[in-house]
């Protein structure tokens, strides 16, 4: 109808020719109003679960019918309404959750606006039976558009059943929007496992088409909800993420999550689900906190997987800011984000370190090759680094040790492992975990190094393994205060140009940190007066580090704070700094490349996520010679 009136030239939203303004009918208003709240059955579905959460519930039952759009029901045992407030719960901006505007400051129910039975009854045929908790009798009311039916005595155990059918009847534009059965389905069940997800003790029972979709027991704990929801198998590559912590005004946030192991990492953020105070969300904040904590773990294009449960006060957070309620405002907004990458990082850290299995399982390896009988599979597990795998290592103590050789001499039946009984002659793990006496390296092109390990073949990328060295380096070393700088005899000028010469100021404290010394010369020039030692020793340009800077500032700037910014120039001072693809390298400096690998964390990739190193293995070999299928 509107491109028909655009058609003949008449524009959309022009006032009624006869000039006359008339209140809306409340079917109308309502439908527009229903227009935010309910966009398709996935919607529906998700406002009856969380009137049912806020009635506490302890189980909630789902049925879809065609996707939800021929029937979309939610049954709950939760306190039920009373017949003489039935008429009430579906009118509009009626609620028993709110009463003062000061409420509203401090949500704690997942519903507040009082909107969301009263639309859905404006666009679909909604029926509710409903019994009061401790009552006797159970009631129905039916809504059909504008048309509100008589409340009659109905049959039913204690709790709700309210169920919306033939969604957007009455809406056949609205209707047009909607996808497939199938598509409306999985968003409903998306909906569903949502909830299920923050609420781990309420159980939660979705039936399609007649059929059981998911049934989850009642009284769960959070991370064995979440596994139900994610995936079993997905046990070993999730890390557990805590934390609890005060914001600026004394209030507490806790976080509680899983996150996924770096090889997890999605092109995009469909693997990751927010929640504060049991709503889902999307939120900028926690995403960007996410993928920090990632940094230099993948590469920056993708997307980490995660569950994070956030909980603080109501005050600390506005729920109102979204129709749909998917949408929050901290009040703190920085303390959030430093709690999620704090704790996020942590959890990657420690990853797996506990001197358990794999560092047992290394030590097993190692002992077996020993004595030639077996392959080595001997590597930090996902996600550790190898530093904190050796720290681990050492951990594990003499008698767990002896423990592990006097079961690998036993397995062998190597008559050399006897010696394990006599402590001092055993093999200290050290000894054990050190590489063998150097392997040979080549440089091929002067920008690979080629050299071997247990394993098979390394080919190593010159330039991404120094960044990556060097990056770690910067990282360990600003923890520590502002980079040390040498002084110029003379300044060294910069003929920057207005624009970049501007920036200078706001990059100061970054500068700074950095070591670099810079001031004003002139309307269009820049001097600097110091420049980090580090870049010194390696020949890179000042006038041109400095003049890439300036260039960058507003990426800089909008890279997330301080810390981010800061990551990102270190990123870029130890791409400079690093030796180039092109590169002749001596011995010296190829041996001492190599021995860096070996120290340096995280050193199978470098800052921008790519590897540093691609490993060819013996069986990889075999196969590529078609010695082996
Ligand atoms: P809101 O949830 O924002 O209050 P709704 O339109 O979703 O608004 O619901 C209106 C009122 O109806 C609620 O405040 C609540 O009192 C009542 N109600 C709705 N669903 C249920 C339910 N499943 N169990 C008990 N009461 C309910
Ligand atoms: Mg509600």
């Amino acid at each position: 109808m509107v491109e028909g009136a655009r058609a003949r030239g008449a524009r959309p939203g022009r006032a009624a020719p006869d000039g006359i303004i008339r209140e809306l009918s409340p079917l109308v208003a309502s439908q527009i109003a229903a227009g935010e709240v309910v966009e398709r059955p996935a919607s529906v579905v998700k406002e009856l679960i969380d009137n049912a959460i806020d009635a506490g519930a302890s189980r909630i039952r789902v049925e879809l019918e065609a996707g939800g759009v021929e029937l979309a029901r939610v049954t709950d045992d939760g306190a039920g309404i009373a017949a003489e407030q039935l008429a009430m719960a579906v009118a509009p901006h009626a609620t028993s959750k709110l009463r003062s505007p000061e409420d509203l400051e401090r949500i704690a129910t997942m519903g507040f606006r009082g909107e969301a039975l009263a639309s859905i009854a404006s666009v679909s045929r909604l029926s509710i039976r409903s019994r009061r908790r401790g009552s006797a009798e159970a009631w129905r009311l039916e809504v059909e558009g504008a048309t509100r039916g008589e409340i009659r005595p109905d049959a039913g155990p204690e709790g709700t059943s309210v169920s919306a059918r033939n969604l957007f009847f009455n809406a056949p534009a609205r209707r047009k929007f909607l996808r497939t059965a199938r598509t409306e389905q999985t968003r409903c069940a998306d909906v569903v496992r949502d909830a299920a997800l923050a609420h781990a003790s309420i159980a939660f029972e979705l039936v399609v088409d007649g059929r059981a979709a998911l049934d989850l027991p009642g009284g769960q704990g959070p991370r064995e909800r979440a596994l139900a929801i994610l995936g079993v198998e997905l046990e070993d590559r999730l890390l557990e993420v805590h934390a609890d912590e005060q914001d600026s005004s004394g209030r507490g946030v806790a976080l509680w999550g899983l996150a996924g192991l770096p090889e997890l990492a999605r092109p995009t953020n469909r693997g990751q689900r927010f929640y504060v105070n049991g709503r889902p969300i999307t939120d900028g904040t926690i995403q960007h906190a996410l993928q920090e904590a990632y940094r230099g773990l993948i590469d920056p294009s993708r997307r980490p997987t995660a569950v994070l449960l956030l909980e603080m006060t109501p005050e600390a957070v506005d729920v109102n800011v979204h129709p749909a309620k998917s949408e929050v405002r901290f009040r703190d907004r920085s303390m959030v984000h430093s709690v999620v990458l704090r704790a996020v990082r942590a959890a990657l850290r420690s990853a797996d370190l506990t001197p358990t299995h794999a560092v047992e399982a290394m030590l097993r390896d190692r002992a077996r090759a020993e004595f030639g009988s077996g392959a080595i599979e001997a590597r930090p597990p996902a996600g550790a680094s190898a530093r904190d795998f050796v720290e681990a290592f050492k951990a594990l103590g003499p008698d767990q040790t002896q423990r592990v050789l006097r079961e690998v001499a036993e397995e062998t039946g190597d008559a050399r492992w006897r010696e394990v009984d006599r402590p001092e002659s055993a093999p200290a793990p050290a000894a054990l975990i050190e590489p063998r006496p150097a392997a040979r390296v080549l440089q091929i092109h002067s920008s690979y190094l080629v050299t071997q390990d247990e394993r098979g073949m390394l080919i190593i990328d010159q330039h991404a393994l120094h960044e990556r060295v060097m990056f770690e380096k910067l990282r360990a070393r600003i923890g520590r205060g502002a980079l040390e700088s040498q002084p110029f005899l003379t300044p060294v000028a910069v003929r920057t140009g207005a624009a970049k010469a501007d920036r200078l100021e706001e990059l100061a404290p970054l500068l700074s940190r950095l070591g670099i010394e810079a001031g004003r010369l002139g309307p269009e020039d820049v001097a600097i007066h110091a420049f980090p030692t580090f870049l010194a020793e390696r020949r890179v340009d000042p006038a041109r580090f400095l003049e890439e800077l300036l260039e960058r500032a507003d990426e800089l700037q909008g890279s997330g704070g301080d810390e981010a910014a800061l990551h990102e120039t270190l990123d870029l001072m130890a791409c400079k700094a690093a030796v180039k693809a092109g590169d002749r390298l001596s011995d010296g400096e190829i041996a001492e490349l190599i021995r860096l690998r070996q120290q340096v964390e995280r050193s199978s990739s470098c800052p921008h996520g790519r590897p540093t190193s691609v490993r060819l293995t013996i069986a990889d070999l075999e196969k590529l010679f078609g010695r082996r299928g």
